[in-house]
């Protein structure tokens, strides 16, 4: 794939005090003149609440060109709970969906799991298909990115994307089991697929591989952060449950300041973006931790933004 038609995408969490929230709107400008496919905004994650990732959605609903997609978990909710919750985010406008089963909470009581009546993201794919059907006449159905065909279905319509893991999901026996996953998530209605953070290229090419030769039909977007500072480290090596790469390690160690390991951390994503899309990854997603200058920095590295004049202000430093 050539780097200048490639796609890109953003992953924002709701702001978790009121210095972070007063920073969110420019940094959501700033990704949203890049042109992104959509900007997600995770759900339920670190405490978060409905109401904040709500606020979120609606601020790019309302000032930016930008589709949002907004994270749903149904971990430790009722039925009627989850069909509340869908509702509530279709009415504010939202279209697209990133359904995810969420982690249930630990010391549930005994005999409990504490996942609650959705037993997995498929059975949470499968509600948002029934209540958008419900809720959304046929005729209001459009999906920026999506072509407008008269032939498509109503399933075709709304994007769900679902989570896919390149490494295994943590509670997964092998490889096999995650792709069996993901076909269930694909029967179930998902219609693309967005991973969890790894290190190596590899992993993702040949995991989308398989994926692929399974039967599993949808994109796999791989899901990249450049780790910019020991805060996003620490995410990183959580997330992706791997040891840092030596290479990284070694580079990130000698280097004595924050500005050098910002820039060893934006230059080795570029590189992982590079190799993502070389070796034919449908587009990169981008971990932002709320900021964009880092990854608008990736994605200039590879040559993948539009004209510099629309993004001029992503190069103004950003409050960590
Ligand atoms: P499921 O698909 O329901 O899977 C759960 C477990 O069951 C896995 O072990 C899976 O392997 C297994 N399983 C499911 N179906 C099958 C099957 N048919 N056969 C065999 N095994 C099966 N969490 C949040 O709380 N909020 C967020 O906003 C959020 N966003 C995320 C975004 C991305 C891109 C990713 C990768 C993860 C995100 N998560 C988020 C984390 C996610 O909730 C957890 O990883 C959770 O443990 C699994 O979610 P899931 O949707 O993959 O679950």
């Amino acid at each position: 794939m050539s780097c200048t038609t490639a796609r890109y995408s953003f992953e924002l969490y709701p702001p978790r005090n009121e210095r972070a929230a007063a920073a969110l709107p420019a940094t959501i400008d700033r990704l949203a003149a890049a042109r992104p496919d959509f900007i997600s905004v995770t759900y339920g994650a670190n405490g978060s609440s409905r109401t904040s990732s709500l606020d979120v959605l609606r601020h790019i609903l309302e000032r930016t060109d930008v589709s949002p997609m907004a994270h749903l978990t149904c971990v430790g909710s009722s039925h009627e709970e989850a069909n509340r919750l869908i509702r509530e985010f279709l009415d504010a406008g939202v279209r697209r969906f990133l359904a995810v089963r969420g982690d249930p909470p630990e010391g549930a009581a005994p005999g409990e799991d504490g996942i609650g009546d959705i037993r997995s993201s498929a059975e949470l794919v499968q509600l948002i298909h029934r209540v958008q059907a419900e809720r959304v006449p046929y005729g209001e159905l459009t999906v920026p990115g999506l072509p407008a065909q008269a032939v498509l279905t109503r399933r075709e319509h709304v994007q769900i994307a679902v989570a896919a893991f390149p490494n295994g999901h943590p509670a997964s026996h092998s490889i096999s089991q995650d792709i069996d996953a993901l076909l269930a998530k694909q029967a179930a209605g998902a219609n693309l697929g967005i991973t969890q953070l790894f290190f190596h290229a590899e992993d993702y090419l040949s995991f989308a591989q398989k994926a692929k030769d399974a039967g599993v039909a949808f994109p796999i977007l791989p899901g990249i952060m450049p780790v910019t500072s020991p805060a996003r480290l620490s995410r990183m090596l959580e997330l992706s449950g791997e040891d840092l790469p030596s290479d990284l390690a070694i580079q990130l160690e000698v280097e004595p300041t924050d500005e050098g390991r910002r820039e060893i951390g934006i230059e080795w994503a570029a590189g992982l973006g590079r190799r993502l899309l070389d070796g034919g990854a449908p587009g990169l997603h981008l971990y932002t931790f709320n900021q964009s200058e880092a990854v608008l920095s990736v994605l200039d590295r590879i040559g993948v933004l539009p004209a510099p004049d629309s993004i001029s202000s992503a190069t103004e430093r950003e409050p960590a």
